[in-house]
């Protein structure tokens, strides 16, 4: 049998992606050396122009290791530069999101091929595992109908779409079934889910969690203005792990309306006050350096970010993106203020990040997922803080309960069972 190599760049829903196409082989073996492989399969990002870069070093690379072997482009790059690349040769085959299910008759192909297929379809694959991780990521929704001015996704993910909650919950009892208790609900805009189906995120959560074996479930990201009174109502149960991803992007309103964004800080503000009140840890995404952000609207922005009850950070540059509004702006930030700006935001959200663990640190449930070496283990908590776990136990994939834990500056340390 050929042997296939899978190269996964990006967001969890390319994570989940990949387990799909992994799940659909039957003609071949998956390989985990990309250098005696026949095939190389590179579920590829598009987000920025650098994530572009990184696909076609990728690419450059793998063609110096492994000259023979054939190179298929998937993903969300092959909705963006599979035209391209394929015209150049530069990969024998590409295959859009909708051809996914197919990978076991388009790999058996002896001629190159360009299937980028389209844009509307909603994969019903239920996969038995998810190889190598000891937490399973669930797509529940693919696109995104919002169209952020510096954002690239709608026109390479579609429009916003929902999973059917039968084929959801067949995917999380098997998963459940085969032994894993964390899910992390993911999608191009997860909080859009159920709006085409009539059905809500938080009707869909309570089905879950009758599921036997479902432990803890977990939210890849949420758009503020998605979390309603519904969904407030869970914020107590004892399976929703207790961090939040909220995706704010600016906390300055002329910033936000430049990025065309469907929140304002008044409403983000009580609402996050709101849902830290309740014991939450937050995280948001923040994008520094867009154009159009002048230095009194950063001191507006980082002052607000001092106030917020924020622990967790995803903080970016602005990153050009060929097709999208914001290339099109023209008072862009230099580079060096840009990063200057990201430092700051940075260090201020981990600052309060330390605050919270020190505040946090006892009664922790952690789900071990790897380990470090021998003896130590890394997991993370409910609040999605990184643990680090010392034992003589073998402690692989399995959730331990700590009592007191000790806060170091990037994470929290325990010595279980010692
Ligand atoms: S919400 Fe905005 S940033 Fe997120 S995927 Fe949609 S358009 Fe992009």
């Amino acid at each position: 049998m050929k042997k296939v190599y899978f190269k996964t760049f990006g967001c969890r829903t390319n994570q989940f992606d990949t387990q799909i196409m992994l799940s659909k082989l039957k003609n071949f073996t998956v390989e985990d050396d990309e250098c005696s492989s026949d095939i190389i399969v590179i579920n590829s990002c598009t987000v920025t122009n650098s994530a572009d870069s990184s696909v076609r070093g990728y690419i450059s690379s793998v063609k110096r290791k492994n000259p023979n072997a054939k190179i298929i482009l998937a993903g969300c790059g092959a909705h963006s530069k599979g035209d391209t690349l394929f015209d150049e040769k530069a990969v024998f085959g590409v295959m859009g999101h909708s051809e996914k299910s197919n990978i076991d008759i388009l790999l058996q192909k002896e001629d190159p091929f360009c299937e980028i297929g389209d844009l509307n379809h909603i994969d019903s694959t239920v996969v038995g595992d998810f190889i190598g991780k000891s937490r399973a990521f669930i797509k529940i929704q693919e696109g995104c109908d919002f169209g952020c001015s510096y954002c690239i996704i709608p026109s390479v993910r579609g429009s916003a779409r929902s999973h059917e909650t039968e084929t959801i919950l067949e995917q999380i009892s098997l998963l459940s079934s085969n032994g894993f208790g964390e899910f992390i609900l993911t999608g191009t805009n997860v909080g859009s889910f159920g709006k085409d189906k009539d059905t809500t995120l938080a009707k869909l959560l309570k089905k879950i969690s009758y599921i036997r074996g479902v432990r803890r479930i977990r939210i890849g990201s949420l758009e503020p203005i998605q979390i309603d009174d519904e969904f407030k109502e869970l914020l107590n149960e004892p399976w929703m792990a207790k961090h939040l991803h909220i995706a704010l992007q600016h906390t300055d309103d002329k910033m936000l309306a430049l990025m065309n964004r469907r929140n304002v800080f008044s409403e983000d503000e009580k609402l996050l006050n709101h849902i830290s009140q309740r014991g939450y840890a937050i995280g948001t995404d923040f994008i520094v350096g867009h154009p159009g952000e002048t230095e009194q609207m950063w001191q507006n922005a980082i002052k607000r970010v001092q106030a917020l009850p924020l622990t967790h950070i995803h903080a970016f540059t602005y990153s050009k993106r060929d097709g999208t509004p914001s290339t099109s702006m023209t008072d862009t930030v230099k580079g060096d203020i840009a990063k200057t700006r990201l430092a700051e935001l940075t260090k201020c959200v981990n600052e309060k990040n330390i605050i919270f663990r020190e505040n946090n640190h006892r009664n922790l449930e952690v789900l071990i997922e790897s380990t470090k070496n021998k003896d130590l283990y890394k997991g993370y908590d409910q609040f999605y803080n990184l643990l680090e776990v010392k034992s003589e136990l073998d402690l692989s994939n399995s959730w331990i309960m700590i009592e007191d834990a000790e806060v170091k500056n990037d994470k929290n340390f325990f010595e279980y069972g010692c």
